[in-house]
């Protein structure tokens, strides 16, 4: 059933259907001869009656399916059904009209929509209610459930409420994830980045300083080398600890990376405060660790760079007290450095790198990997989705994580995401030219990318340069994409399924997952993001999180691929929960665009030898019988 079809008055007026005759229960029109018939046997009301009052005589009245709605002219103008009704008009008013009843009267009225209620303490955990939900059927993610306290009617909620809490904890969970470093427990880059900021633009009102000291622990390797990753990893933790007594309780203590600390002091009246804890760091690090059995030194080396004294732009302040550490290390470690102007910075700056991609994106360094996303149950190819990948002639191969947000904040990505777009569509059209089975190209497109003015233009000019065929390519965009300007953002997506590209929403269910947003715009898939995946099998959460978003993909009509597998025993979990296709380590890799081929063929190879020792199994089963 399609309820867009159904324009519906939202207001405490008559709901009046332009399509009655769908809600029309079958055995109800195999009884009635006609529909006229039905509706001459009912007695009318005016399409300006009140809904309350419509609602009323449903309830008083057990028989009457449909209403006939008639204008001023007593002139038949639609019908109002039971079902159709209840779902888009009882709920919000539910709490109104519910709220003086006993709770019998209400599970009475509620069956009379062909399905029981299903009834749910307010106290209940969300897994809970979710298995409950999806337990009794995947229409419940529409049509909601009653809640409860103590037995008592509290009021309606469906399955978005529902979808909207799992996403809100998962959001916090997710923040966590984010901004916290998992061994230690303090906060990471990301969290350090911002109040760093945060303490910038204070200290710049207030005309105080901002002190950033940069640790680095002395010969770490050999300290995890000799001694074990878990001693390591102990080390660690007790210098957090030692940290943080060094520091003053307002500052911040940040993991940035392996043996990486920062400390953030932020309202600082003179620099010699920063020299204080670093003192006392240095002192308290004389103090063996003593763990597992061990007892050790272990030192440390400390850079420190001045806000706004040093410098005024964040990466390039972290850039200075980073080079002060090295100055440290390299006059004999444990011990501490003041930057000082003028010294050449040992990062290599965030400009080399911008300027290298400017380079590879000229010189043909990018190049495109293709994982393939599989029917989860056949494992046949059903798509791939395109990867970027940046060959550095130095190091290596670069991940897109490292590379996508660089080229979003210096606007490289347009040219690049121009090149993965032009690039995609050339590979599936020779792959078509090669006379495989059609399949679809997955192209993830960033925020920057899809909000620039020309994007569609520039879309539709790859589609018809390549001669690729639109309806196998596939456009995925995550959920933050589509939460700002969201008429801006309706009007695009719907250019682009004008040119017969569909869309798909990555990694979701780890944004915002506005219910609101999947009904109104014209989204083909959802992607579900492998945070769900993962251990699915033993997580509970996941499971359920997994379950209400298949059973929102179907009940909107989506498709669905989840992302990620990696173990048979995530496919089969998925499988049994009607995920229909996948993507992961399990199935295959991101790929070269030569191994995809050697993929297909491998795949086409087995899948015609295991038709032929299936008719062999055939003709052997016969010739035994
Ligand atoms: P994504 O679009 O969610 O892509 C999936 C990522 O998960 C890929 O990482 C893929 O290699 C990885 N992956 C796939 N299966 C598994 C698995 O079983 N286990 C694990 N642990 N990981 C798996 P990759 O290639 O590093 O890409 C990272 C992200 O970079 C992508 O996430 C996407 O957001 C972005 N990206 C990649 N290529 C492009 C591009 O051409 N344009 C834009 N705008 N972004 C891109
Ligand atoms: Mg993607
Ligand atoms: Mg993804």
């Amino acid at each position: 059933m399609n309820y867009d079809s159904t324009p519906l008055l939202m207001n405490s007026n008559l709901v009046v259907s332009t399509v009655p005759n769908l809600f029309i229960e079958e055995d109800r029109l195999r009884h009635a001869p006609t529909v006229k018939d039905l509706v001459r046997s009912m007695e009318p009301v005016n399409k300006k009656t009140p809904c309350l009052e419509v609602l009323e005589r449903f309830l008083n009245n057990t028989e009457i399916y449909a209403i006939p709605v008639v204008d001023d002219a007593q002139r038949p103008v639609t019908l109002v059904d039971r079902k159709v009704f209840i779902e888009y008009f009882a709920k919000p008013y539910a709490r109104e009209i519910f709220g003086r009843r006993p709770i019998q009267d209400v599970r009475n009225f509620e069956s009379y929509h062909c399905h029981e209620p299903i009834i749910v303490e307010d106290t209940s955990c969300i897994e809970d209610v979710a298995q409950i939900i999806i337990g009794a059927g995947m229409h419940h993610m529409v049509t909601g459930f009653m809640v409860t306290r103590q037995s008592l009617y509290q009021g309606v909620a469906n399955g978005h409420d529902l979808l909207n809490l799992i996403t809100q904890r998962k959001q916090a969970e997710l923040f966590y994830l984010a901004h916290y470093d998992h061994l230690t427990g303090v906060p990471n880059r990301t969290l350090l980045g911002d109040r760093l900021k945060q303490a910038c633009l204070d200290a710049e009102r207030k005309g105080l300083l901002v002190a950033l000291l940069f640790i680095d622990v002395d010969r770490f390797k050999n300290i995890n080398d000799s001694l074990g990753h878990s001693f390591g990893d102990a080390v660690l933790r007790t210098i957090v600890s030692r940290l943080k007594t060094a520091a003053r309780k307002s500052d911040t203590v940040a993991r940035i990376g392996g043996d990486e600390f920062v400390i953030l002091m932020d309202n600082l009246n003179d620099p010699e405060g920063a020299d204080l804890v670093a003192e006392r760091l240095l002192e308290s690090m004389q103090t063996p660790v003593d763990l597992l059995g061990h007892s050790l030194v272990v030192t440390v080396s400390i850079g420190v760079a001045i806000y706004p004294r040093d410098d005024t732009d964040i990466s390039r302040l972290m850039a200075k007290a980073d080079a002060a550490m090295y100055e440290a290390k390299a006059t004999g470690r444990n011990g501490f450095r003041v930057y000082v102007e003028g010294k050449a910075l040992f990062d290599p700056s965030r400009l080399s790198l911008e300027s290298e991609l400017r380079q590879a994106i000229d010189q043909g360094d990018l190049e495109l990997f293709y994982q393939p996303q599989v029917d989860i149950t056949t494992q046949q190819l059903r798509g791939v989705e395109a990867l970027v990948r940046w060959r550095h002639p130095v190091r290596g191969m670069i991940s897109p994580l490292e590379f996508i947000p660089l080229a979003e904040e210096c606007g490289l990505i347009l040219r690049l995401g121009e090149w993965v777009l032009r690039e995609a569509c050339r590979q599936l059209h020779d792959w078509d030219e090669r006379g495989y089975a059609p399949m679809r190209m997955s192209i993830n497109v960033s925020a920057v990318q899809f909000q620039q003015a020309n994007f569609v233009v520039v879309l539709k000019t790859v589609l018809e340069e390549s001669r690729v065929n639109p309806a196998f390519i596939e456009l995925e965009l995550t959920e933050s994409v589509l939460m700002h300007n969201v008429e801006e953002v309706l009007v695009t997506l719907m250019e682009i399924r004008a040119l017969g590209v569909s869309l798909a929403i990555d990694d979701f269910g780890t944004g915002y997952s506005s219910l609101n947003y999947l009904r109104r715009f014209p989204i083909n898939r959802l992607k579900i993001d492998q945070s769900f995946v993962r251990d699915i099998e033993h997580t509970p959460a996941n499971e359920s999180i997994t379950k209400a978003i298949i059973a929102l993909a179907e009940s909107l009509s989506l498709e669905i691929v989840a992302e990620g597998i990696e173990k048979t025993t995530e496919r089969a979990v998925l499988e049994n929960l009607g995920c229909t296709e996948g993507q992961g380590y399990f199935f295959a890799k991101p790929l070269s665009a030569t191994d995809v081929s050697v993929w297909i063929e491998t795949q086409a190879a087995r899948s015609s030898l295991s038709d032929v020792s299936r008719q062999l199994d055939a003709i052997n089963s016969a010739s035994v019988s």
